[in-house]
């Protein structure tokens, strides 16, 4: 097995903080897996006639949160939320100094280190 790549962090406003963010073969790794976790929830749905209250979302989009574990050493809590906004091409600034993407449309400067 080739010897995986670093993963680049990024800033996440939502998370508050550092976190790993997907590069875009693991993002398409992590899309196949949260697209059968859609897929699994619209099932139940039609197989069960249940709202999405009542769905049992948390247990259907879990091989998601194992996948994004599995691609970063890192749990997240809401599969949405990756998917959403942990892809790294989404975060146009980078900083060298703490290998960190992010987002700074005011400032132009790391949220971490101000460089
Ligand atoms: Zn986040
Ligand atoms: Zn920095």
């Amino acid at each position: 097995m080739l010897p995986t790549e670093i993963t680049k962090n990024i800033y996440c406003p939502k998370c508050g903080g550092v976190v790993p963010g997907l590069d875009d073969d693991n993002f398409r790794r992590y899309n196949q897996v949260y697209m059968k976790c859609v897929e699994s929830v619209k099932a139940y749905r039609s197989e069960h006639g249940t709202s999405l209250q009542q769905t049992p979302l948390g247990e259907l989009y879990q091989p998601a949160l194992d996948s994004y574990y599995e691609l970063t050493g890192f749990r997240g809590a809401d599969a949405l939320h990756l998917w959403r906004k942990h892809r790294i091409s989404k975060y146009p600034l980078y900083c060298d100094r703490c290998n960190l993407c992010y987002l700074a449309p005011t400032t132009g400067r790391c949220p971490v280190c101000s460089a």
